[in-house]
């Protein structure tokens, strides 16, 4: 049987680090029962010291996932540790994360630390997780731009105070494959007891190698990847988990390891992410991006048809694209519309169940086939409803410019209607939210693009909106593309509401 290399997702701490790109406590559910059918090992929830938000999106995820292992990231301080732990405590299998920087610029600018003190603090928290939590893994911050040396000298410690997986991160994305495996190696051959750890491999993509590094790690001796669906996170972002996953199935004869994601599940997986974040999928990502298997010169789509090896390396299906969706239509009715949505990963209830079929029927109406991708939207924007602050009733707009908007907005059982005028019928309806929820926004982008298949498609529109310095991204969907628009304004507006009200002394704590 091959070697098994284990995925470590971090789509819900570092992924959520992306700018912009904030989840709530209940999107971060949603997207971790998805992360569970997909089959990664363990999913990092987040860094609950960071906020009370933070805090309760680990408990949740914790509490609700029971197949993969659960981590929570802390810095090597007490507090955050045993943060951490407490978000931990009803997971089925916690990991209990914990870094600190090892390279001489950080130790010097950032912790105002020598190497002894690194030292000690890295024993006293791996000996204080391994206290709270029997799985611990330990992270060197910017270990790629450490001292090899010292590195082998964290690590002893760590190891002795009982580590179980020892995380050697490119924090800045700045190594390379040789590079990188090399510092693998040494770093194995020169710590005694390295085989009774597992090591792992956490990357940046700033210079583009994030995926590229991550395989060189393992054939280093990393048996663990860090990454992210879709490869967001800070900056250029995170090891792809699509990537690097089916790099190895692909190219086994190169990398002859396995790892348990049900690959069927990655192009769902991309798409859940990207209706809960707002950010959109570039269409030349590798394997989850619209262009990625489309063949459009005739000459490959006439090899492809004749036989897809000509040119397809891997099959559309294997990653669960062009699946034989199932379509639902008006008449498929409320028996059908449950069956699918259990198929999706969800268990309704009655009332939800009520809900959603009203908001099936009425997409159905203007809509003659609903995909898998239309149904998904909708169950999303019905959850997001019992969670956000507003949800969007009604537009109507009127005249150009200026334009007339009409908005109501529902919160909590309330409903709020009233209008204003505008440069056009977007900007009108944006300046109603303003009124209604006192939140002013300035656009900074604004993207349109319709997403399945079919005349009258659902568009699906992105907004980046500066909230006084704060950025936010948004997304909506609809058959109508002002509608879609304004949804996409009002979500960034209920992510700046949430973060508003959760966070707490004003600081913003990035993990490694
Ligand atoms: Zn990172």
């Amino acid at each position: 049987m091959a070697e098994m290399v284990e995925i470590f997702d971090t789509t819900l701490r570092d992924g959520e680090q992306s700018p912009g790109a904030s989840m709530n406590e209940h999107e971060k559910l949603q997207m971790a029962r998805q992360l569970e059918r997909l089959g990664v090992d363990i999913i990092e929830a987040g860094f609950p010291i960071a906020s009370k938000q933070e805090f309760e999106g680990v408990r949740k995820v914790a509490e609700a996932i029971r197949e993969c292992r659960v981590a929570a990231l802390a810095r090597a301080l007490p507090a955050d540790i045993e943060r951490a732990a407490q978000a931990l405590e009803n997971a089925a299998q916690p990991v209990l994360h914990t870094f600190i920087a090892t390279s001489d610029i950080h130790m010097k600018h950032k912790l105002r630390m020598d190497r002894d003190q690194v030292l000690a603090a890295t024993d006293k928290a791996v000996r204080l997780a391994k206290r709270l939590i029997p799985r611990v893994e330990f992270s060197a911050e910017d270990s790629t731009r450490s001292d090899w040396e010292f590195l082998v000298e964290v690590v002893k410690v760590a190891i002795a105070a009982g580590a179980d997986v020892i995380n050697l991160p490119d924090t800045v994305g700045y190594t390379t494959p040789t590079e990188i495996r090399d510092m693998f190696k040494y770093v194995i051959a020169h710590v005694p007891g390295s085989d009774k750890v597992v090591f792992s491999s956490h990357n940046h993509n700033d210079l583009g190698l994030a995926v590229a590094n991550a395989l060189a790690a393992v054939e280093g001796g990393a048996r663990q990847i860090e990454c992210t669906v879709n490869g967001i996170g800070e900056r250029a972002g995170n090891t792809s988990l699509e990537e690097v996953v089916m790099a190895m199935r692909t190219r086994n004869n190169i990398y002859p390891y396995d790892c348990r994601i049900n690959s069927r599940e990655i192009v769902p997986s991309s798409t859940l992410l990207g209706m809960l974040t707002g950010l959109a999928i570039p269409y030349n990502k590798p394997i989850v991006g619209r262009n990625a298997f489309a063949h459009e010169s005739g000459i490959h789509q006439h090899g492809v048809i004749a036989n897809a090896l000509t040119y397809e390396i891997m099959s559309p299906e294997s990653v669960g694209r062009n699946r034989s969706d199932l379509v639902l239509g008006k008449h498929s009715g409320r028996a059908g519309l449950a069956k699918r949505s259990r198929e999706l990963g969800y268990d309704f209830d009655e009332a939800q169940l009520d809900r959603l079929y009203e908001k099936f029927i009425d997409l159905a109406d203007k809509k003659r086939e609903v995909f898998d991708d239309d149904l998904r939207m909708l169950i999303v924007r019905m959850l997001n409803e019992d969670f956000e602050l507003y949800h969007l009733i009604e537009v109507d707009t009127f005249g150009r410019n200026p334009a007339k908007a009409l908005i109501k907005l529902g919160k909590g059982g309330e409903t709020f209607t009233d209008s204003a005028t505008g440069d056009g019928p977007v900007h009108a309806a944006c300046v109603a939210i303003e009124r209604i929820t006192g939140v002013s926004g300035r656009l900074e982008t604004f993207e349109i693009r319709a997403t399945t298949p079919g005349k009258e498609a659902m568009g699906e529109a992105y907004v980046t909106v500066d909230f006084s310095g704060q950025v936010f991204k948004g997304k909506g969907a609809s058959t109508d593309i002002i509608e879609a628009s304004v949804a996409a304004y009002l979500d960034a507006v209920n992510k700046y509401l949430a973060y508003r009200e959760s966070a707490e002394n004003g600081i913003t704590l990035r993990g490694m």
